[in-house]
């Protein structure tokens, strides 16, 4: 009876077996949504996405997939849509030691907001910022992918803390051995007292080590002599606007031999823009692979400060007290400036924003970044990155173009595209549902339902959680700083 029982079983289990076989196991299944292919600007609709671990193991028609796949976890997405998640490619974390805790309490904003990967372009906690970027890639601290520079170069006693400071060619070799060491993600080059030969033979001496760098160009130095010596990204618009005067070669060499000073440099560049050469040198920048970070968003605030002075933004109730108080530099600063001044203000951001669509016209890689963090008032960490995705709608990017910029061109930079910037297999398991479809309105970035990052499921309750737990951290530290 018991060995006819076990030839039954056996001969059930033969005929059934390979339809279970059949069955691959992952451990989430994304059901009915409208994938976002941003690389070609278009959507696809009823798919299903596989994601085991941190990978994507499979995408397609979603009959198609939830017959062949199972997953313990099933995530409704019928009328959503599904993008890569987002990267803001400029943030800082710093303000001193007593800031640490207040700063790591950013991570969560950055995750709630879709953001999935930050590149943090040095402040002055390089050791602490290292600490997170291995604590979150070993999955010891919630956050977001972090790449960072570590510290960042500069000239002897420069306004910055926390840099390397270089006097020599000798010293800029001691300050690439500590980077190697710190095993950093990029250079990141500054000048406000760093000499402009110097500045040079820092970022030839990055592109020969293989690390790639970005900064703040020299006034006494061209951009293309920059471009030309290897680096790969221009932080900040002022610098391609910059590259687009027409006499930019002669104020830096008047700069360079001190004819002239840095409030006369800027008034004539100011009225130096020729859209021609502009065009040229953008062209330039795209055969040479030269990438712009824009940070529009931070010059707007700075802009306006006189019209907003975000006294009652809501989103302050997500930042800690210290860190709002590192945004007073600028603010005291702002609030000195005369109506004269106001109004060159107003103008330079209106000419400095009108080149981002010539920049796109000429096929150079834009990439989102905020600027996001202490010092930069007002400029948040999180809900920021969504304002600068506006930002370049605003002045003539389309929706798919800008949303290209937060999904595709970090990647694109970090040379990580083969992981990163699509929902398709073999690409990380970073992703973000949202309400509506972004490339009909950028804003539907902001109508985030559920973010996936590493392949762990955040639906908007948890996200809504993250927030709170921010939001009350924030408000027991007011409570606690109050006299
Ligand atoms: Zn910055």
């Amino acid at each position: 009876m018991k060995s006819l029982f076990l030839a039954c079983a056996a001969a059930i289990s033969a005929v059934a077996a390979p339809a279970f076989a059949a069955a691959a196991k992952g451990d989430v299944i994304i059901r009915h949504a409208t994938v976002v292919d941003v690389e070609h600007a278009r959507t696809v609709a009823d798919q299903a996405v596989v994601l085991r671990g941190s990978d994507i193991v499979a995408v397609g028609d979603d009959k198609d997939i939830a017959a062949k796949w199972q997953a313990p976890r099933s995530v409704e997405g019928k009328g959503q849509y599904l993008i890569p998640g987002l990267w803001d490619m400029h943030v800082h974390f710093g303000g001193g030691p007593e800031l640490i805790e207040e700063n790591k309490a950013l991570l969560p904003l950055y995750l709630a907001h879709g953001i999935t990967t930050i590149r943090d372009c040095s402040g002055d906690l390089p050791e602490q910022v290292l600490a997170w970027r291995d604590e979150i890639a070993g999955g010891k601290l919630q956050g977001p992918q972090l790449f960072t520079s570590g510290a960042k170069i500069e000239g002897l006693k420069p306004v910055w803390k926390g840099t390397i400071e270089v006097g020599s060619q000798a010293d800029v070799d001691a300050a690439f051995a500590r980077l190697q060491r710190d095993r950093v993600d990029f250079v990141k080059i500054t000048d406000s007292t760093l000499d402009p030969p110097l500045f040079l033979y820092a970022v030839a001496r990055a592109k020969q080590l293989g690390l790639r760098s970005s900064g703040h160009i020299p006034m006494a130095l061209t951009v293309q002599q920059a471009v030309d010596a290897g680096l790969s990204s221009i932080e900040h618009l002022d610098y391609a606007y910059k590259a687009g005067v027409k006499d930019e070669a002669a104020i830096a060499a008047d700069f360079a031999a001190k004819r002239i000073d840095r409030a006369a440099a800027n008034q004539r560049l100011d009225q130096g823009f020729d859209r021609d050469v502009a065009m040229a040198a953008y062209r330039r920048f795209a055969a040479q692979d030269m990438s712009v970070t824009p940070t529009l968003n931070g010059g707007r605030i700075l802009a306006f400060l006189d019209r907003d002075t975000h006294a009652d933004d809501a989103y302050l109730a997500y930042i800690g007290p210290k860190l709002r108080k590192t945004y007073d530099w600028r603010i005291e600063r702002a609030a000195k400036a005369t109506p004269a001044e106001i109004q060159a203000r107003h103008e330079r951001y209106a000419r400095v924003a009108a080149v981002l669509p010539l920049l796109q016209q000429a096929g150079v890689t834009i990439i989102a970044g905020t600027d996001a963090g202490f010092l930069n008032s007002f400029n948040y960490p999180g809900i920021g990155l969504h304002d600068e995705l506006g930002l370049f709608v605003e002045n003539g990017l389309t929706p798919a173009q800008a949303l290209s910029t937060a999904t595709r061109s970090g990647p694109a930079w970090f040379g990580k595209l083969v992981r990163y910037g699509a929902v398709a297999e073999g690409k990380a398991a970073d992703l973000v549902l949202l309400q509506k479809n972004p490339l009909q309105d950028i804003a539907a970035t902001r109508a985030i339902s559920t973010v996936i990052l590493r392949g762990e499921v955040y639906d908007r309750a948890a996200l809504d959680a993250m927030l709170d737990a921010t939001r009350k951290q924030v408000a027991a530290w007011n409570a606690a700083t109050k006299p």
